[in-house]
């Protein structure tokens, strides 16, 4: 099984989500333990305990490790605006630099002085030993892919998928309504300007034996063009397998074309996406679903989430 568009760790505390995937797919248990190589040391990730006393060679209990951080954290950050300030008032600068810094830099492009906090607001910071990157009560990883789940989720009579087809707005003419979950602004064809998005590309080497000893390998350190590496074969681990696959991830501005993966979100971009928004609120015969059609940066079980949701609110209204 290989995350060809990165890895996807299907986690959630929603219990309707949960059984609505399992209805498609058999779910194997997976914990995703992330580790971070960084300033020529390898550490566990999110920042628990043991990251803590590796990084600064100590050997603190829990409270000694709050205590020993909350010295650390700028505290006079009352409010933490952007990404920085959030890293800053909660973890302090060595954290901040060896984990996020130069990581957030290059899966952004840009300095996390201008991200908004809730990037960060993402990963944990833990006083303990728990390195499950995810705190969710349901995690898992569908046994045969998410492919196949998908294709369970379509197999339905009333449902036909059609690939390889370039949206014309004529094509909704015969429908009752559109679910869009493509681009907002392709919805729209782009004409008041593009909203930024990240894209990813994905270097593909193959090694025989295990590379990397996990499924993914953060590099915090901004001379590492990569973000991270990801040994698929550690996604599956009830298989075994003797050769391995892995991706070295490198982001960049998404240009046109390109799949887009991260909904940027910066100043200029919410500016057009209020205009866009207003376009998409007049729509009677279209609702705009997903990480795409919303632009934000959502998880695959709030994605599904919504989805539900927003067929059981239309279901509600039409029948
Ligand atoms: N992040 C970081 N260092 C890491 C991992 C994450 O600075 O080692 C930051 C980075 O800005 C990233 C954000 O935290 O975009 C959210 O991380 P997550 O692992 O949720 O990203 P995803 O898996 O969705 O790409």
């Amino acid at each position: 099984m290989m995350h060809v568009y990165g890895p996807h760790i299907f986690h959630t505390d929603d219990e309707t989500v949960w059984n609505y995937v399992n209805k498609f797919a058999t779910f194997m248990p997976f914990q995703n333990r992330v580790k971070s190589t960084t300033q020529n040391a390898v550490y566990s990730l999110p920042i628990n305990l043991l990251t803590i006393n590796q990084f600064f060679g100590k050997t603190m209990r829990p409270d000694e490790a709050r205590e020993f951080i909350s010295a650390q954290a700028d505290l006079s950050i009352e409010d933490p605006q952007s990404f920085e300030e959030q890293a800053l008032r909660f973890v302090g600068r060595p954290l901040y630099e060896a984990f996020f810094k130069g990581y957030t830099e290059k899966q952004w492009g840009c300095s996390p002085t201008e991200l908004p906090a809730s990037i960060l607001k993402r990963l944990p910071v833990r006083f303990n030993y728990d390195d499950n990157y995810f705190f969710h009560r349901f995690q898992g990883m569908p046994r045969d892919g998410y492919t196949a789940m998908v294709e369970a989720i379509l197999d339905h009579p009333n449902i036909k998928v059609e690939l390889q087809t370039t949206y014309d707005p004529s094509m909704s003419e015969d429908a009752d309504h559109v679910f869009w979950s493509g681009p907002l602004d392709g919805y729209y064809d782009y004409k008041l300007g593009r909203l930024g998005y990240r894209t990813l590309d994905f270097e593909r080497f193959d090694y025989e034996g295990d590379y990397q000893g996990c499924a993914v390998m953060n590099y915090g350190d901004r001379e590492v063009p990569y973000t991270r590496i990801t040994e698929h074969k550690h996604f599956s681990p009830w298989e075994s397998h003797e050769g391995s696959v892995c991706y070295r991830e490198f982001s960049r501005l998404a240009e046109p074309g390109d799949t887009p993966y991260y909904p940027i979100r910066l100043v200029e971009e919410k500016a057009l996406l209020d205009e866009y928004q207003a376009l998409a609120a007049a729509e009677t015969k279209v609702t705009f679903v997903g990480r795409l059609g919303t632009y934000r940066y959502l998880d695959m079980d709030v994605t599904i989430g919504e989805a539900l949701q927003t067929a059981a609110t239309f279901m509600a209204k039409t029948v």
